[in-house]
């Protein structure tokens, strides 16, 4: 590859290239009532060799195989003549066309009714479209270039909005190679739009939408504030490559809540509106906006270039998800969007995540990353055990990141903090960019993350203590140390109530244990488990778990009472459990009934306050 790009570098001046001519994908709604898209690409300059079409099993970002094809249907290929070719399914996800001339022309149509990041959605309002749910490729072409052109219903007038470059008219587009036109979706309808700069950025608003344009200035607004505290942890914005940034954002009733990160741009879609739903659009927008850096330049190698092929893997989720899902609620307290106790809340919840549930205790963040194929829209039939030994690693990674930058602040005397270990990586493995537009040069590991934790912090036994500890061992930082520093407190929700396990029973007909029980519950030692049907507690009858809450109201933790269930095979059983104290744990402002320290007022403003 180096050895190549010096070929070009020397020849450059001197050689004229011969472009090869683009892929040219047409797309057209003849009846979007129906919701389905009607697609035709003509691949010029071929070969003899058989064109090998594929639909794609995987899309950027998302860690799922997802199998495209399967909407794809009525497939039709020509010869430059309009002579129809034969076309031979080698597997499920493509189509082989033999016996051309050098150049197919392939017409298929393909279904799309979910409105989300990563999927096709055509109906009379719009088409939006996510690359991968949509566009046929060609295998061993994924340096042409592409062209993409969108055709609207009859008598109807769209615009579109994508990362895309500008093409001849305002409905052509380009992309400079496959990675690039993969990661580009396009939303085709009625949309408004909103546009700011930051100093020498533009940031393009894009909406289809059911609110009124007051609400959605207003709104924007907001997403400049946002945008504005996101660009100071790094100190500047990527080079975009079109040109400017564009958040193409859905709110529709009929949408799928989701956010979805892309190069220069992303998908931002919800069934609320922005008046009822305000702070939770500006929670996705926080973090698919932090994305720009985080995940798609800061990159995790498994992840580059990523294969259409195959599920995608990578053990450096924890960082490039959980990390943002810290920075998202972060950057609304500093853009002044949430209140301090919201802010608590949230951080409550992602110690409650990693403290309260076992899946720590099974698999560590590194490995909970390598599950993501499974659990990030993977599907299964059969029962799995998730619940005891999985945690999604955003949450577990927002922890961790949480832990880290309280930590560095504490040990530096608030000098240096987790911003800094964000802007290194941006330096070292984002900002040196990509040979090709499309693609990033430098993507890191998990050894390369800890080498800057070690630069950053200065010391290269904390780093590594820190990722064995909570990385890829099993510990817990001492978040309520760390958090009292800040003006927090950690303290258990329900202090002194007895309790047995937070059991999840279905009422009809009994009392059917509904879910799994957790290997740290009290009650997980009386055997039971999901399908029993628990029927007494200390003496009591139970037919909800608010019977439960009622017979270990008299009881305190250390207590043991008898436990009476019939199992899934109809054996009658009892047991002895003894009671503990429910771990149930919030986070409090300490001025909710105290005063801050100036110490503590100082951590808590240099950690939360505007930037
Ligand atoms: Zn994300």
């Amino acid at each position: 590859m180096k050895r190549a790009l010096a070929g070009l570098v020397i020849l450059g001046s001197t050689l004229t290239f011969h472009a090869a001519s683009p892929i040219a994908y047409r797309l057209s709604f003849p009846e979007p009532q129906h919701r389905w898209m009607q697609v035709e690409a003509v691949f010029p300059e071929l070969g003899s060799a058989p064109l090998e079409l594929r639909m794609s099993r995987a899309s950027p970002g998302r860690y799922s195989l997802h199998d495209f094809a399967k909407n794809v249907y009525d497939v039709h290929a020509f010869a430059a003549g309009g002579r129809e070719l034969t076309t031979t399914r080698p597997d499920p996800y493509g189509w082989s066309v033999g016996g051309h001339d050098g150049s197919v022309t392939v017409k298929y149509k393909v279904y799309g009714d979910r409105v989300d990041g990563t999927y096709l959605a055509v109906d009379t309002t719009h088409a939006h479209i996510n690359m991968p749910a949509a566009i046929m490729w060609g295998r061993g072409l994924d340096d042409r270039p592409a062209t993409v052109t969108f055709v609207p219903p009859p008598g109807v007038r769209w615009s579109v909005a994508t990362q895309l470059h500008t093409g001849a008219s305002p409905l052509e587009f380009t992309a400079p190679n496959l990675q690039y036109l993969m990661d580009s979706p396009s939303e085709f309808g009625p949309i408004a739009v909103r546009q700011f700069t930051v100093g020498p950025r533009t940031f393009r608003f894009s909406v289809h939408h059911t609110g009124t344009d007051a609400e959605l200035d207003g709104y924007v607004k907001d997403v400049e504030k946002i945008v504005r505290q996101e660009g100071e942890i790094f100190g500047e914005y990527p080079e975009y490559e079109p040109g400017n940034y564009t958040f193409l954002a859905d709110y529709l009733p009929w949408a799928n809540g989701d956010g979805m990160e892309h190069r220069n741009s992303t998908v931002i879609t919800a069934p609320g509106s922005i008046a009822a739903s305000r702070g939770d659009l500006l929670d996705t927008v926080a973090h698919e906006f932090f994305h720009c850096w985080n995940v798609e330049r800061i990159r995790p190698k498994g992840l580059e270039p990523f294969d259409f092929d195959r599920a995608n893997i990578s053990g450096e989720l924890w960082l490039a998800e959980g990390f943002t899902q810290y920075y998202g609620p972060l950057t609304l307290q500093r853009a002044r969007l949430v209140d301090i106790a919201s802010t608590a809340e949230t951080i409550g919840r992602l110690i409650e995540t990693v403290a309260g549930e076992p899946g720590r205790l099974v698999r560590s963040a590194e490995e909970m990353s390598r599950m993501a194929s499974f659990i990030d829209g993977g599907r299964t039939i059969d029962r799995t055990n998730w619940s005891n030994t999985v945690i999604s690693y955003y949450p577990f990674g927002g922890a961790i990141a949480l832990a880290l930058d309280l930590t560095l602040r504490e040990r530096s005397d608030g000098r240096v903090s987790l911003d800094d270990f964000m802007r290194s990586m941006w330096r070292k493995y984002g900002k040196p960019g990509g040979s090709r537009e499309g693609y990033v040069d430098h993507p890191y590991g998990i050894e390369d993350a800890e080498a800057t934790l070690a630069e950053v912090s200065g010391d290269r036994g904390f780093a590594r203590e820190f990722f064995s500890r909570y990385v890829q061992g099993h510990e817990i930082a001492d978040y309520a140390r760390l958090l009292s520093r800040a003006g927090f407190t950690v303290r258990k929700r329900n202090p002194g109530r007895a309790w047995l396990g937070d059991l999840h029973l279905d009422s009809r007909g009994g009392a059917r244990v509904a879910a799994l029980v957790a290997p740290t519950w009290p009650i997980y030692s009386a055997g039971l488990d999901q399908d029993d049907d628990l029927q007494q507690v200390d003496g009591q009858r139970i037919h909800n778990s608010g019977d439960v809450a009622s017979a270990l109201a008299r009881r305190k933790p250390g207590d043991t009472v008898a436990v009476v269930f019939v199992d899934r095979t109809g054996a009658a059983r009892t047991a002895r459990v003894t009671l503990a104290e429910d771990p149930d744990l919030e986070v409090v402002p300490d001025e909710q009934g105290g005063t801050l320290t100036a110490a503590q007022k100082t951590f808590r403003d240099r950690w939360l306050g505007a930037k």
